[in-house]
């Protein structure tokens, strides 16, 4: 099953998600339905609450963008009840985008370095470190389960003049090849 993609200005996006229980309802089917919706919107990442759930959960498959960046080509996984406990290294700048954010790209600084604890869908309890390529990604979809976008992080100059794109964006004026939900709009899956 597949879901339409939150859009900026959808107040699920600005909320900090929760961590779910062992016996959630429906978690296997939630990590299909994330990567489904991932694949069809040709994302690298997909974190629950683009799709409207606000619960800490977001899905990897880095094997579409494994020509450019070879680190990424086997890396695929689901990460439940997620916290980032430590992150190190001078912050690097680069270009990011997001499928709640269609057609806005922005160089975004990060820490190189990465440890995060989390559960599979197995309910096994990973405790792990991450660098390069692999934590951005990561950083990005982590943000999503604070509330955090990554336009949040860009510099006060930026912000200001992206104001007025952002506002087109939560308004529909953009082009995407997936479904979407703007702010107001009702989410319905299929
Ligand atoms: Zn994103």
């Amino acid at each position: 099953m597949t879901y339409p993609i939150l859009i900026y200005g959808h107040p699920i996006l600005r909320k900090v998600a929760t961590d779910i229980d062992k016996d959630y309802s429906g978690l296997q089917q939630l990590i299909d339905d994330l990567f489904d919706t991932m694949y069809k919107s040709e994302g690298v990442g997909l974190a629950a609450p683009q799709i409207g759930k606000s619960v800490r959960i977001f899905v990897i498959d880095g094997a579409p963008v494994s020509d450019d960046i070879p680190e990424l080509a086997d890396f695929k996984k689901a990460f439940i009840n997620a916290h980032i406990t430590e992150r190190s290294g001078d912050p690097e700048p680069m270009s990011e985008g997001c499928l709640s954010i269609p057609n806005l790209r922005e160089e975004v600084y990060r820490e190189s370095t990465i440890r995060i604890q989390y559960y599979d869908p197995d309910w096994t309890y990973h405790d792990e470190v991450y660098e390069g390529y692999i934590a951005r990604v990561i950083q990005h979809e982590y943000d999503h389960l604070d509330g955090v976008l990554f336009t949040d992080r860009v510099s006060p100059l930026r912000k200001r003049l992206l104001r007025g794109k952002l506002n087109a964006i939560s308004k529909g004026k953009f082009e995407a090849d997936y479904r979407t939900v703007l702010p107001g709009q009702k989410i319905r899956s299929l």
